[in-house]
């Protein structure tokens, strides 16, 4: 077993919502709580690490909700969903376990982090501070592995080691994602110069439509419109 892999013996979850995607909307991600784009002061613009899930699973979202002002429907029973989620993961996680075997020295927990600069906020699960002088990111998702890092996760994981470099001028060159339903199987992913930079660059992308108002290209893959709440008016 490679060191950045382990798994705790923990009860497993008998109860839980599969999604059939792997985007996650968190309802204690800024308080579902988007800042409104202000046209009068373009710099003010906020968006959540969650907008960026959205725009990766389909570009259209973010025209949806933020030029058009049309609420995704289901985002209640999301958050419902995702609440439960929370709440599942820290009754099965042994968190202190989790920490321990990532030679972390200090953790700081349900951190919320914004960046003027880079125009994102958003909540980390665990912010770790590791005792070779570099910080990462812990994210606890009430989901099996499946051999794969999702891109969503992983950019979540992207967005949150820029957040977290720039509020605590500190190195983050990895972050972890624990999966909660694979007996907390703790996977590391390494955080590179250019993931870092892509994130910017979705980041401007997102921007750019809220402010000027672009209507994205429809997502490439329609199996994903089927359940859209937005299919009625996407054309
Ligand atoms: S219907 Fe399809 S293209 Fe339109 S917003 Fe939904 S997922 Fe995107």
């Amino acid at each position: 077993m490679k060191s950045s892999e382990f798994s705790v013996n923990e009860e497993k979850a008998e109860t839980g919502v599969e999604k059939d995607t792997d985007v996650e909307i968190d309802p204690e991600d800024e308080e579902g709580t988007a800042v409104k784009p202000d046209s009068d002061n373009d710099s003010g613009t906020m968006i959540r690490i969650s907008d960026v899930l959205e725009y990766l699973f389909c570009s259209r979202f973010i025209y949806y909700m933020y030029c058009l002002d049309i609420p995704q429907y289901e985002e209640k029973r999301f958050k419902v969903i995702k609440g439960r989620e929370v709440h599942e993961t820290r009754k099965l996680t042994n968190r202190d376990y989790v920490r321990k075997k990532l030679n972390c020295e200090r953790k700081e927990s349900e951190v919320f982090i914004a960046s003027k600069q880079h125009h994102i906020k958003g909540i980390v699960d665990e912010v770790l501070f590791l005792e070779d002088g570099t910080a990462a990111p812990l994210e606890y998702k009430f989901a099996e592995y499946k051999d794969k890092i999702f891109k969503t996760y992983k950019f979540q994981l992207v967005l949150q080691a820029l957040l977290i470099r720039e509020n605590y001028n500190i190195e983050v060159n990895r972050a972890y994602l624990c999966f909660t339903r694979s007996n907390s199987m703790v996977k590391e992913m390494e955080i590179s110069a250019s993931d870092l930079k892509k994130a910017e660059k979705i980041i401007e992308e997102i921007i750019d439509i809220i402010q000027k108002g672009l209507y994205p290209k429809t997502t490439r893959s329609s199996r994903k419109c089927v359940d859209c709440c937005y299919r009625n008016i996407c054309v």
